[in-house]
């Protein structure tokens, strides 16, 4: 069986492969998508959706058509926190408007774009293996509309998404690549698109709602009339039944009967930071396969978008240097990553687990009380935000007084904040090459034991 030779070879066709496709094929590079689904399933993906304001996409494709063609809601100007068992909600007004995109159209015109960029792709392509020797990547094996294929690059790239098959099949023992990796560390997610007889009353917000396990049922409008509803549950709690849970709400809301079903899918996500190392000698992991979300909120668009353009130019580089073979040449994607959004993951990571010390109850008067993971998004930006902790923590006891029992919690808060600044210091610090990363793990792992000495919280990692 003849191989079919590229520069670069993604595996999936989601945001992370179609904007590293697109930006290795700008760059001069054959650049292939393999992507499992036909054309006309791709790009059907389970998302709530959302992205926000200050999300910026590379520019590798024309931003201005796929935001044209698929960003359907541009008016989210708020989030709403609900209270599930009074009828109190919290409105958090944004500094910058929101959007809720069509996920199918959006997923389409990327692949689109990817490819009048300049990459090829080959849709009902499922990648089953991975072509190694000598701990070097150098390609893939593939089923084509049902006809079994090779692949040859001078790097693959791992676009597979949240616990990529790819990665049970390489061998990564002589590189740096993250192999701590559970399913305890992600999240299971249900999510419906419905659509209303009438606008509803929110269509410039995104809604959540605390549920049980540190989850969150949300509400997002894509249009005024078609609302995608989800919720998920971090699977190192026991199993949520969520089409029944999702169900179970959806019935107490007057604004969704008579609603149709217009869509429904689950997916696992990443909830943990992202890996420490996500490049092995010709190959490198991108968005879900490199854990590339949010863990509040569960956001993983932008870092996927971004993720994917700075692996395809570390793999322009290393193969203009003749090294795509070395670790040490994809390096610098390791390190953009790690001190942009990967600090802020990281960071943000610690709220996960301090919220998963208390028990359901308290958990949910705690979350309740605060304006959930915004606060803590905001909080874990940069650890002072715009309004400082102090304010924001008297904003929300202002708002919930009453329901506010447990002070301990808050002040066990601030310190975790006071950690979060700290990890996110020393990954300000990642190492420039492989060389020190043995060294900047302990320093990190240190901050981490600070952390579990602190909350009590068993090891995530
Ligand atoms: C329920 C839910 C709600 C979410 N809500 C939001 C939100 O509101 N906002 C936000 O920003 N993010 C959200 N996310 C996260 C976001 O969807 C992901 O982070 C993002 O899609 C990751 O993109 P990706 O390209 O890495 O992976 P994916 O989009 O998952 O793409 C992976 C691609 O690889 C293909 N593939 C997999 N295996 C193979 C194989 N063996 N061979 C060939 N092809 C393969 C798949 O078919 C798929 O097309 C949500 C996720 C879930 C599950």
């Amino acid at each position: 069986m003849p191989a079919e030779s590229y520069d670069v070879v993604v595996v999936g066709g989601g945001t992370a492969g179609a904007f590293a496709a697109a930006t290795a094929a700008r760059d001069g590079l054959d650049a292939v998508i393999l992507e499992r689904k036909s054309p006309e399933e791709a790009g059907h993906i389970a998302c709530g959706d959302a992205i926000k304001g200050k999300s910026t996409f590379p520019e590798v494709i024309d931003l201005d058509y796929l935001r044209e063609e698929s960003f359907t809601n541009e008016n989210i100007q708020r989030a709403v926190f609900l209270n599930p068992d009074t009828d109190d909600q919290l409105d958090i007004p944004f500094s910058q408007t929101g959007a809720v995109i069509d996920r199918k159209r959006y997923g389409e015109v990327i692949l689109e774009e990817a490819e009048r960029a300049g990459a090829d792709v080959h849709y009902d392509t499922v990648v089953r293996d991975v072509r190694q020797s000598d701990g070097v990547v150098h390609g893939v094996t593939a089923v084509r509309t049902g006809t079994p294929k090779k692949y040859e690059a001078e790097v693959v790239v791992d676009a597979a998404g949240s616990l990529s098959l790819l990665q049970d099949k390489t061998d990564f023992s002589a590189s740096t690549f993250d192999t701590n990796v559970d399913y305890s560390q992600f999240c299971s997610a249900y999510r419906e698109v419905l659509e209303t007889r009438e606008p509803v009353d929110y269509a410039d917000a995104i809604v959540f709602k605390p549920t049980e396990e540190l989850g969150y049922l949300w509400y997002f409008p894509r249009t005024p009339r078609d609302i995608n509803v989800g919720l998920g549950f971090q699977m190192n709690k026991p199993p949520m039944k969520l089409v029944d849970a999702l169900k179970t709400d959806v019935a107490t809301r007057p604004e969704f009967e008579g609603a149709r079903v217009k869509d429904k899918l689950g997916a696992a996500l990443p909830t943990r930071r992202p890996y420490d190392s996500a490049v092995a000698p010709g190959y490198v992991a991108v968005g879900d396969a490199a854990a590339h979300v949010n863990p509040c909120t569960g956001g993983g668009i932008p870092g996927a978008a971004k993720a994917g353009h700075w692996a395809a130019k570390a793999a322009a580089e290393a193969i203009a240097e003749g090294a795509a073979d070395e670790e040490a040449t994809l390096w610098d994607y390791n390190h953009r990553v790690q001190t942009d959004f990967g600090k802020r993951f990281a960071a943000m990571d610690l709220y996960n687990i301090w919220g998963g010390t208390y028990d359901v109850d308290d958990l949910v008067s705690v979350i309740t009380a605060l304006p959930g993971q915004q606060l803590v998004d905001a909080v874990g930006r940069d650890g002072t935000a715009e309004m400082g902790l102090g304010l924001k923590l008297k904003t929300v006891l202002e708002t919930f007084d009453p329901r506010l029992r447990n002070w301990r919690t808050l002040v066990e808060l601030a310190r975790v904040n006071k950690l979060a600044g700290r990890l996110k210091a020393a990954y300000d610090e990642y190492p420039t090459t492989p060389a020190g990363f043995d060294d900047w793990r302990t320093r990190r792992d240190a901050v981490m034991d600070d952390f579990y000495d602190l909350t009590g919280a068993d090891p995530k990692y």
